[in-house]
């Protein structure tokens, strides 16, 4: 298993691999020593992670998307190489911090200082005057998603160190979502003028070097809700493994 361990997606380094169930001490004494292997719990869902960078503390499930493991950052004291079981010994922590390819998305003007020719990124926001906000960015196969209660809590703030969600998009993944980004046919407006507050949406994409703008307001055409069912799949994660087994 050594020789076999996957790389993380955002630093390249190998990760570690998760270990449900009860496991023979012998038989995974050498991988906690050396970090490779992780002890999860008993009780297995379909969203255990199968594999965890402990350096970006970004886990990875069976679709091979990964995601910024809040849990993960949360218990990382005790997952830390340098935790010592023997003493229970808890150490100083630095505050995690977001890998810099992640951070650069967080930027204002993330979609204007891309300057490759090949990168391909997009900005979607949604909400409306009494309903939650959705604030969506996207590049180059590294999606955060920040999720508001209210519009109040959009505007006017800026956005939080710790997204909602941030999703490393597996190779599949990245490949569909960047060909329908790019070849998808939008119009400039969508309006709906006989409905007078309802739902606000608002698409920027990028690629060629080229943003394109696309507005709506209750209205809501087939490609928009095309996107919707991508980023669904993104978040919810597809577990018949279709799109490419990771593990
Ligand atoms: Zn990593």
């Amino acid at each position: 298993m050594r020789n076999n361990r996957k790389k993380c997606l955002v630093c390249k380094e190998p990760m570690a691999r998760w270990i449900f169930g009860m496991p023979d001490y012998e038989s995974v004494k050498e991988g906690l020593e050396n970090n490779t292997i992780l002890i999860g719990g008993c009780i297995i869902s379909d969203n255990d992670p199968i594999w965890t960078c402990l350096h970006c503390c970004i886990s990875y499930r069976y679709d091979g998307v990964g995601y910024v493991d809040k849990e993960f950052i949360e218990n990382r004291a005790y997952n830390s190489p340098t935790y010592s079981s023997d003493t229970n010994e808890k150490f100083e922590l630095l505050p995690y911090q977001l890998p810099d390819k992640i951070q650069t998305i967080l930027k204002e003007d993330f979609l204007e200082k891309l300057k490759t020719i090949r990168s391909v990124g997009f900005h979607f926001n949604k909400g409306g005057y009494s309903s939650s906000v959705d604030d969506i960015l996207y590049l180059d196969g590294i999606l955060v998603w920040n999720h508001y209660e209210s519009q109040d809590a959009y505007y006017g703030h800026k956005r939080p160190e710790l997204p909602t969600n941030v999703f490393i998009l597996s190779p599949v993944w990245k490949k569909i979502l960047n060909t329908f980004l790019i070849s998808s046919k939008w119009k400039r407006n969508y309006v709906d003028l006989g409905v007078m507050d309802g739902t606000q949406w608002e698409l920027t994409r990028l690629f060629q070097k080229k943003k394109k703008n696309s507005y709506g307001s209750n209205e809501f055409p087939e490609v928009y809700e095309e996107l919707m069912e991508m980023l669904e799949a993104i978040e919810m994660g597809i577990t018949n493994g279709i799109l490419g087994k990771f593990v």
